[in-house]
């Protein structure tokens, strides 16, 4: 836990930073960062050791005193992404992999302790944040930024602004339907995107085609319980037909349902993370082919499709302390 801080004191730096807060269902990081998106200073810890909510409120706070004596700058905000966490209320709402025993009100107690304004939001909307502040949408207005995990989520900046929506539920694109009727989602619908674009998504896929039987496969003498989502990308890369295929299909749900989006919110813009965006191009290449295939005229040659600027968490971090700092920003901007 902790270290050093690994920068040099420089004085031409600002004199004010920000905390950035990354919570995943394994690992919580936080970071100090400046306003120009820098990291100073990493803390990290297992989010699963602190099982009830108080006791995690408590190792938060630990780390950002930690973090506080370390560094002479002026807090001025703190940036939380979480699965589940909600800009309205600023709670985080008893995400599935975390086993919190009810709601978080981080922002009540956080904002509470240190004095300063605490904002959260989703994973999803931290990604498309962190694409903002130190990613390839630097200097962009609007573009779209999709995860896809154990489902598929998006962070939607429209004329510079990260749409939240009511409630906070903008961008929940896996439970758009996209085939009506079809796949059971755990939702309750039937027929969404993420019961296609996810990693379960992805192997139900695979088990579809694998009762066809009309391509060959080096998964087929596998237990259904070992194949998965990284197996099936790991081995369309060696050139397994059905991994491919499977991968060409998942492309194919993916890059209509984007030009169903484009239409909507005319990006410049989308960049593509989480695990099975590994497949690199077995993934990309059929994804933009159906993608420009369902664009309409107006929209052609005007959005490029590309991944994420990296699959590091630095990118979170410095997303989490820019919702702060941004929606700082506007306030003077609103008021001037
Ligand atoms: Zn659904």
């Amino acid at each position: 836990m902790g270290g050093a801080p690994f920068f040099q004191m420089n004085p031409k730096m600002p004199h004010q930073f920000y905390i950035g807060i990354d919570i995943g269902g394994t690992n919580t990081r936080i970071a100090a960062v400046d306003s120009n998106s820098n990291i100073l200073l990493k803390k990290q810890f297992r989010t699963f050791e602190f099982p009830s909510g108080s006791e995690f409120l408590s190792q938060v706070s630990f780390s950002i005193n930690d973090i506080l004596a370390e560094i002479n700058f002026e807090l001025a905000g703190i940036g939380i992404g979480s699965p589940c966490g909600n800009y309205h209320t600023g709670v985080i709402d008893a995400p599935v992999n975390i086993k919190w025993d009810r709601p978080l009100n981080i922002k009540k107690v956080l904002s509470q302790i240190y004095g300063v304004e605490v904002n959260v939001t989703n994973d999803a909307n931290l990604a498309a944040l962190g694409e903002k502040a130190a990613g390839k949408a630097k200097g962009l207005d609007n573009f779209i930024s999709i995860t896809i995990g154990t489902g598929l989520g998006a962070g939607i900046f429209v004329d510079g602004h990260l749409l939240q929506g009511n409630i906070g539920f903008a961008g929940e694109i896996g439970h758009l339907t996209v085939d009506p009727g079809g796949r059971h989602c755990k939702c309750g619908r039937r027929g969404c995107l993420e019961t296609f674009v996810s990693a379960s998504g992805i192997v139900r896929t695979y088990l579809k085609e694998l009762s066809n039987q009309t391509l060959s496969s080096n998964l087929i003498q596998q237990k259904i319980e070992n194949i998965s989502a990284e197996r099936i990308s790991s081995d369309a890369k060696s050139g397994d037909q059905m991994a491919t295929n499977t991968l060409k299909i998942t492309g194919e749900v993916l890059g209509k349902a984007l030009a169903n989006m484009s239409i909507a919110y005319a990006p410049e813009a989308i960049f593509l993370s989480g695990g099975p965006v590994g497949a690199g191009d077995l993934l990309l290449k059929p994804t933009k082919k159906s993608f420009y295939q369902n664009l309409i005229k107006n929209l052609e040659g005007k959005i490029q499709i590309d991944y994420s600027y990296d699959q590091s968490n630095e990118l979170a971090l410095a997303g989490a302390a820019y919702l702060v700092r941004n929606d700082q920003q506007l306030v003077m901007e609103n008021t001037l």
